[in-house]
């Protein structure tokens, strides 16, 4: 591999390009990809954070439809793949229940698993609330 290579690979890994994608962009094998990402730390965390128009797997363009979430494959068998693939990243997509500690409402978070307040807004309402305890 070149240096250009790796520096492509670590590129498209941080827009959230998928293996198979890297490799056929590069015209050079998954498992290189797949190897390289390993040692360089480029596995896991980079891609969710990518909003993008082209499917994570295979990087054609995904059509997105307005008022629903952003779908990032292009079909079921893309997304399929990518998610076995990448079962680091499954556990980043937990949902979690919580209580809200204002309202008492139940409320779920995605991925995040230390929310105490089911809004904005309960948060706001509690710390002024709960301000002055200490005194
Ligand atoms: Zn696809
Ligand atoms: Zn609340």
């Amino acid at each position: 591999m070149t240096d250009e290579q790796k520096e492509k690979i670590t590129a498209l890994r941080r827009e959230g390009s998928g293996y198979t994608a890297i490799a056929n962009s590069l015209g050079i094998s998954k498992d290189t990809v797949k190897s390289f990402c390993r040692r360089n730390g480029l596995t896991g965390t980079t891609a969710k954070e990518v909003t993008s128009d082209k499917c994570r797997e295979c990087g054609k363009r995904v059509p997105q439809s307005s008022g629903t979430k952003p779908r990032i494959f292009c079909s079921k068998k893309c997304r399929v793949k990518w998610w076995h693939e990448h079962p680091d990243q499954i556990n980043q997509r937990a949902v979690y229940s919580f209580v809200c500690a204002n309202c008492g409402k139940k409320f779920t978070a995605y991925g995040n698993c230390h929310r105490k307040y089911c809004s904005h807004e309960c948060y706001i309402n509690a710390r002024f609330r709960g301000g002055g305890s200490h005194d």
